[in-house]
């Protein structure tokens, strides 16, 4: 089990308040978040039609989970990882059942310079090992090609190790434009899988 699983803290893993002033719900509650910031992240799975593909989501991309992520992923604040999925993940494995996971990639110079992977991580302590497949085409290596050209070209697959079941879930931390889920979806499918989307929050501009 990963160290950052969020088991039994004395503070609240978002806000930092201390758990041990919380009353006799801490029995039937989860032990590493406040009473607010349980509530808040206490989601259900919920669905968006975005260009005529259905996609499971969490959250709403508001200001309160746009400063966790960031906390989370620039800020390196790395235990967050348990504020994400891993609240959800019962719904987030009944979407997945037996399915094979592949993430939608970063840019491996991104992964570098911070040092962990924040999307894989964050499902990771969910125990759900996600194919990290797919990469990101660096965009100084597509400076020959113009925009069309190279929203096209922005993502390469890659020959799992283990072979993925015919159904696949793709999933992503926040989808904003859409664009790289929907590419990722494309190639996906050109491999003859069957793609069922799921992002932990989207932009609320999709769900209007
Ligand atoms: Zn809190």
């Amino acid at each position: 089990m990963h160290q950052y699983t969020p088991k039994r803290q004395c503070h609240c893993l978002w806000c930092l308040v201390s758990l041990e002033k919380q009353d006799f719900s801490l029995l039937i509650r989860h032990d590493y978040l406040c009473l607010e910031h349980e509530e808040f992240l206490k989601s259900k799975t919920k669905k968006v039609i975005m260009k005529g593909r259905e996609i499971n989501y969490f959250f709403e991309y508001d200001h309160k989970i746009a400063s966790l992520y960031f906390r989370y992923k620039e800020h390196k604040d790395i235990p967050l990882c348990g504020c994400l999925f891993y609240p959800q993940r019962k719904h987030l494995k009944s979407i997945i059942q037996s399915r094979s996971v592949v993430i939608v990639p970063s840019s491996l110079s991104k992964t570098k310079s911070r040092g962990f992977h924040p999307l894989k991580l964050s499902l990771e302590i969910c125990g759900i090992k996600p194919h990290d497949i797919l990469k990101k085409v660096e965009d100084s290596d597509q400076k020959n090609k113009d925009k069309s050209q190279r929203e096209l070209t922005q993502f390469e697959i890659t020959l799992p190790k283990t072979p993925l079941t015919h159904e696949v879930v793709l999933v992503d931390d926040v989808l904003t434009t859409g664009n790289s889920l929907m590419r990722c979806w494309d190639l996906l499918e050109s491999q003859g899988h069957r793609v069922i989307g799921c992002v932990l929050a989207i932009n609320s501009s999709w769900l209007v």
